[in-house]
């Protein structure tokens, strides 16, 4: 088994470190940064190829990645949104199914997740294919003792003269334009201000959601609230809903339940806003607001100009 991570920046993609984890700790690194991406593999990966890229080319990548990892029954790549766009092209060299969205892989039985979470599908492996991993499912411990043997590999074809290749849909990259937290995966999100049934009424989520537009935040929220229709489903944090790793997470009337918990990741700052003192999501934040939410959320929509039609 071998995981593929395409990589940006010398980062890696949401959920890499899990792919490796969930492969083995063998894995082929592809794009802009790749060495630095292969170094931050210690601990989890034992052995790891890397390749320095420019742009990112799946189409092209597919083509010169299928031969370095044809001998693999299963290819992992992580479902991020390179991941998920690499994936498919990848199968198609390589002639082998994909299964997408997996929870767990195991060299004769992959288990996907569908319907949003709600239905687990066992799929025995009758041959080779190509796996892609949801982030969040396994977490990856890093182990300091772990040895990282890792190597340069040139993949050939995927150079910026090289022509369009075998893909006739490669994506052809414009520009990169910063995320927009608004609209950005939710699992992405750096910076999460979520809310609970303690906003007490769907204006004041809306509320909410402009105050996260303006100092940058995504909206998250509770399944109180999505199960209410204030926000879409895929706003909603915990174990049947997203799984996120914020740097911050403001969390506003939100009682802190261990099925939201669950799906926090480990936030460097916790910032919640509750009436009640002494419920979870205080006992867990850096900052504890005793106050009350929706008075706070229509003050601080008002301050900034973003009051909208509350
Ligand atoms: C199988 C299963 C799966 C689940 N999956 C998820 C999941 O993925 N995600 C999820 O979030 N939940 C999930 N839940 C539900 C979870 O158990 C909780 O019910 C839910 O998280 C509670 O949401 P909440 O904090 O918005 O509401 P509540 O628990 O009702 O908390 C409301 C909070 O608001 C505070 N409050 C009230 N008034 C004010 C005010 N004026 N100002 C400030 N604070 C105020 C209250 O003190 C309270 O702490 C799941 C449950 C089950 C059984």
């Amino acid at each position: 088994m071998i995981a593929v991570l395409p990589v940006r920046a010398g980062t890696l993609p949401l959920g890499g470190d899990e792919a490796v984890a969930e492969a083995g700790g063998v894995a082929l690194v592809v794009g802009d940064g790749a060495e630095q991406a292969a170094a931050a593999l210690a601990g989890v990966a034992t052995e790891v190829r890397w390749s320095e890229q420019s742009a990112f080319r799946p189409g092209r990548w597919a083509d010169a990645v299928a031969p370095l990892v044809d001998g693999d029954d299963l290819v992992v790549l992580p479902a991020s949104p390179d991941g998920r766009d690499l994936a498919p092209r990848l199968a198609r060299v390589l002639d082998r199914p994909l299964l997408a969205g997996a929870v767990r892989i195991r060299s004769d039985l992959v288990t996907l997740t569908r319907w949003g979470g709600q239905i687990m599908e066992d799929v025995v492996l009758a041959g080779p294919a190509v796996a892609t991993l949801q982030p969040g499912v396994r977490g990856a411990d890093r182990d300091p003792s772990l040895a990282l043997r890792a190597a340069a590999v040139t993949l050939a074809g995927t150079g910026d003269a090289d022509g369009p290749g075998t893909d006739a849909t490669e994506p052809v990259l414009l520009e990169v334009l910063p995320a927009d937290p608004a609209t950005m995966d939710l699992a992405e999100a750096e910076r999460i201000c979520a809310g609970g049934a303690g906003l007490g009424a769907a204006e004041v989520m809306d509320a909410l959601g402009r105050v996260a537009g303006a100092i940058g935040c995504s909206v998250g929220a509770t399944r109180v609230v999505t199960d209410w229709g204030w926000v879409p489903f895929e706003r909603q944090i915990g174990t049947t809903g997203v799984t996120v790793h914020p740097k911050l997470y403001l969390a506003l009337g939100i009682s802190g339940a261990v099925q939201h918990v669950a799906g926090l990741g480990h936030p460097d700052h916790v910032v919640a806003v509750n009436t009640d003192a002494s419920c979870p999501m205080m006992s867990i934040a850096d900052l504890a607001l005793v106050t009350d939410a929706p008075a706070l959320v229509r003050a601080v929509a008002a301050r900034l100009g973003v009051n909208g039609h509350a």
